[in-house]
């Protein structure tokens, strides 16, 4: 183990797995921890995470920061101890938020890393298990299939087919051919054909490799390959939103300029007032919590997808999943349990039930509904061996549970071989080891392996789709061993009829060939086939996914099942799931359909059968042309062009290949139907929270903004002084506004038609509303101040309560947001969450310390208002609701007539 990884192409793979110490069955458990003790976990290097401190001191290189530090340094000059100090005091607490955010951001996008890590397919002790993939130790038996990331450097010692992208170390983008036969000692990366390198993919075929290297000993650890780059969390929306930010923050600083020219020059007021009215201005109009807030209700939505096991990869899915109106899903597993049972088997002669529960190979096989001795019927023992055999799968059993490994369906073929076998078990593995296999492919929808006897005996057994099987076969077996004549109608009305009743049938066949037939090839299963029989299984639909697509279809989303199955299977599925139409449209009518054909059918067509990869695809396009948002699941290695096509393409976790995950925008941890109709849920909730909190947001600054221009224009006194709105803007309103990313999902949120695709943020309406409720906070801070004035308080008392109106009237804005769509004056409106009445609280006691804690009162310049004062604050911000409450009535009754 001490030799390079540089020599070990050039040796043989029984070499290399003694140089190794292994064997073929892998390492035993003392092993693994002890290798596991020496060489580490097999993982990259971690990209150096940026620090604390350094992202504190990065916080500053913002404009709206500068702009703050330049006043704060010019009021310290003008000799404003306090203004100055408040100013500085913003600055830091506005860095301390923005390094909260983005520790909030991070922890988001590091828990889907996790959950995102790489599986692999080894054999230790003799068996097969999926592992992470950073548990593998030099000496690791892996198995590798198309679709398959390798999991690190391995020396191949099986290939079938097997065909590898390496660009990522040799920069060549067509697949490499791998075979397991050593090459020569100078080969260069590219060339070394024996080997299979960490963290490329394989595209076709099927291997078997042993662990030369793991973690930062492999080829791309060694040229500093890093654990994938940190994402920034954002999404095409932030984005926008950050822009119209950074936009209104230089055009208030324009304004902001010219105001004090003019006012300098023109008006000659003096300079010092002017500059912090300036200064107040600035600060009143910049949304500066704004960018932090809504990474924050972006950080909130990752993680609550999450939470229902939807993993989102690619951040702006988290918008798109919002807007979605149509999900197309696979059925095996998605809508389905995926939990197989074999229940029948038809031969020639008779047909079978199978009973049972779970994968236990234990249970009566049944002949007219009465057990029968399966040893008397040797066509079934057939199809048992055949099970076992073309079968990557295993079963096993822990304290009496059965457990699987592998494809489900390969697993209940495994324990009706068992049951088939029972009591002798017969030990078909062993007696019958594998020559050579042609994968299951779902393009050609069966799987064939080449098997030899010790007395050297070749079989080639098939499974796969009844009506490709049947066109393979010339005969079938009988009862008596004989072969007769196939008449392959009667047989698919044989697989119809178990199809009917939701079953997935398999046809089952073969033919003996030579000893020295040792390489199977395609044309081998071409024809000449003796058929053994069929095998129905079922896999009853989700429960979760019968509910799910109701909320779907309440939700105006179209739901559409897309399979490989029979139209048959797939149609007594679609039935039981609820889906909207029940007719079917098959792989190959689909391919008779022009474009603008197939555009009306997927309109008045929810199930697709005998599908591939290739059709997916069509049907994306075929959607979207019709200007919907589509999300496409898949699994497979052909599934990723469908995938990336897709607005939102969702990739199967548990049962999905790396290049699926890889092209998918969304990776489901369960598999599950109900989680993609959770996530979309989800979605919308985000892009509803990220609305909220803009609309609450924009109005209040305009608010402010508005009282500080008119005070200026007019040459009245300030009623509310710079730093006021400093803290306004930054404790209070942060806070507030904060509360709004955590909002929970709205009841309606499924109950509403998708939001059109590409639909801007900022509506008319929202403008609107930026106009109104700018003006009323106006309005009530203007009117408290010259109230106070003209009851003869001194300045300062006016400028308090001019600012708690409008700190007061903030909060009462945000009940109004938080049920922008429906009556915001009821029980459950007021009742809140407990993350608003948190945040209310907050703010409302900082509010009081600030009002009436003395050191306080003199850096905020504040008084201790009288009660009765702060009631007025109290009613006002009801009335204020209530106008609101009956616009929004007006509002949406005049927008429903329009619309009627
Ligand atoms: P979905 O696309 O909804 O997941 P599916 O699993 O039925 O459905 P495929 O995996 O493409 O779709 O399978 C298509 C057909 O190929 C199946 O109906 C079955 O007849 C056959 N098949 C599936 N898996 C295997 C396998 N491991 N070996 C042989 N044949 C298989």
């Amino acid at each position: 183990m001490s030799k390079t990884n540089a020599s070990y192409h050039a040796q043989s793979g029984d070499e290399v797995l003694q140089a190794l110490s292994s064997r073929s069955s892998g390492l035993t458990d003392d092993e693994v921890s002890a290798r596991l003790q020496q060489y580490g976990p097999n993982k990259l290097p971690q990209a150096p995470q940026t620090g604390t401190f350094t992202r504190f001191i990065k916080q500053f290189a913002n404009l709206l920061v500068i702009v703050l530090i330049v006043a704060g340094v010019l009021t310290a000059l003008l000799q404003h101890w306090i203004d100055s100090f408040v100013i500085f005091g913003v600055v830091i607490v506005n860095a301390i938020i923005g390094v909260i955010q983005e520790g909030k951001a991070e922890k988001a996008m590091d828990s889907i890393r996790n959950m995102l890590a790489l599986k692999a397919a080894v054999i230790r002790n003799g068996k097969r298990r999926t592992l992470e993939g950073d548990s593998l130790v030099p000496g690791d038996i892996v198995l590798l299939e198309a679709g398959d990331k390798v999991p690190a450097d391995l020396r191949l010692l099986r290939s079938h087919g097997l065909a590898i992208q390496e660009s990522l170390l040799t920069g060549e983008s067509l697949p490499v051919e791998k075979h397991t036969k050593a090459v020569s000692e100078d080969a260069g990366l590219g060339d070394r054909e024996c080997l299979a390198f960490s963290g490329t993919s394989v595209t076709a075929g099927q291997g078997m490799g042993v662990v030369i290297a793991t973690g930062a000993t492999t080829e791309i650890g060694r040229i500093g390959g890093l654990l994938s780059d940190v994402q920034k969390l954002t999404t095409p929306l932030v984005e926008q939103m950050d822009v119209l930010a950074k936009w209104i923050t230089g055009i208030i600083l324009a304004i902001a300029v010219v105001l004090l020219l003019v006012g300098t020059w023109i008006l000659e007021q003096p300079f010092t007032e002017l500059f912090l009215a300036v200064v107040g201005l600035s600060v009143a109009a910049i949304p500066e919590g704004l960018p932090a807030v809504l990474t924050i209700t972006l950080a909130v939505g990752v993680q609550s997808m999450a939470k229902r096991n939807a993993i989102v990869r690619v951040l702006p899915a988290i918008e798109t999943l919002g807007s979605v109106s149509v999900i197309c899903s696979d059925k095996t597993g998605t809508f389905t349990r995926n939990e197989m049972m074999v229940v029948s088997a038809v031969t020639q002669d008779a047909h079978f039930e199978v009973d049972g529960e779970g994968y236990a190979p234990v249970g009566d096989i049944l002949l007219d509904g009465e057990p029968t001795a399966p040893q008397q019927h040797s066509v079934l023992r057939d199809m048992a061996r055949l099970s076992a055999l073309c079968n990557d799968a295993e079963i096993h059993s822990k304290s009496g549970q059965w457990g699987i490994e592998g494809d489900p369906m390969e697993a209940a073929l495994l324990s009706f071989a068992g049951k088939v076998t029972m009591p002798d078990g017969g030990d078909f593995r062993h007696d019958w080891p594998r020559t050579d296999v042609l994968p299951f492919d779902s393009a050609r929808q069966f799987m064939a392996t080449l098997n030899h006897n010790h007395n050297g005996t070749g079989l080639v057994l098939v499974k796969g789709a009844p009506e490709v099987i049947l066109k393979r076969c010339g005969s079938v077996l009988s009862g008596d061993g004989s072969h007769s004549d196939l008449v392959p109608e009667a047989w698919l009305d044989k697989a119809e009829a178990l199809a009917r009743q939701g079953q997935r049938v398999l046809a089952l066949a073969g033919k003996l060939v030579s000893a020295e037939h040792t390489v199977l090839a395609a044309q081998d299963v071409d024809n000449g086939l003796c058929l053994l029989g069929l095998v129905g299984l079922i896999d009853p639909p989700r429960q979760e996914a019968i509910e799910a697509v109701k909320t779907c279809r309440a939700a105006r989303i179209q739901v559409k099942m897309i399979t490989g199955d029979h139209a048959v299977t797939a149609q007594a599925i679609g039935k039981q799931l609820g889906l909207a139409h029940g007719s079917v449209l098959t792989g190959t009518q689909l391919d008779a359909l022009s474009d603008d054909e197939l555009k009306q059918a997927v309109q008045s067509t929810d199930i697709f059968a005998r599908t591939t990869p290739e059709h997916k695809l069509r049907l994306v396009m075929a959607l979207q042309s019709l200007g919907l948002t589509v999300s496409m699941t898949g699994d497979g290695v052909n599934d990723a062009p469908s995938l990336k096509r897709a607005d939102a393409g969702v990739a199967m976790g548990l049962k999905g290949s790396e290049a699926a995950k890889e092209a998918a925008e969304v990776v489901l941890a369960d598999d599950n139907f109900a989680s993609i109709a959770a996530a979309v849920e989800q979605g919308r909730t985000v892009y509803a929270n990220i609305k909220k909190v803009v609309s609450w947001t924009l109005p209040t600054n305009a608010g402010e903004a508005l009282t500080i221009i008119v005070a200026m224009l007019a040459g009245l006194p300030y009623p509310i002084t710079p730093v006021q709105i400093l803290w306004v803007n930054m404790i209070t309103a942060v806070t507030l506004g904060m509360a709004l990313a955590f909002e929970p999902t709205d009841k309606d949120t499924m109950k509403k038609p998708p939001r059109p695709r590409g639909q801007a943020l900022i509506q008319p309406a929202l403008v609107w509303q930026i106009m109104l409720v700018g003006s009323l906070f106006f309005l009530a801070v203007f009117s408290i101040y010259q109230y106070a004035i003209e009851a003869g308080h001194e300045v300062e008392y006016a400028r308090t309560q001019a600012m708690n109106m409008l700190v007061g009237l903030e909060i009462f804005y945000l009940f109004f947001i938080r049920t922008m769509h429906r009556r915001s004056i009821s029980l459950s409106g007021i009742r809140g969450t407990r993350v608003v009445w948190s945040a209310v609280g907050f703010v409302v006691i900082a509010q009081l310390a600030i009002c009436y804690i003395p050191v306080l009162q003199t850096v905020f310049g504040t008084r201790a208002p009288d009660i009765t004062d702060n009631l007025l604050i109290v009613l006002t911000g009801i009335v204020m609701l209530i106008v609101l409450e009956m616009e929004k009535v007006i509002r949406l009754n005049v927008y429903a007539r329009v619309k009627k």
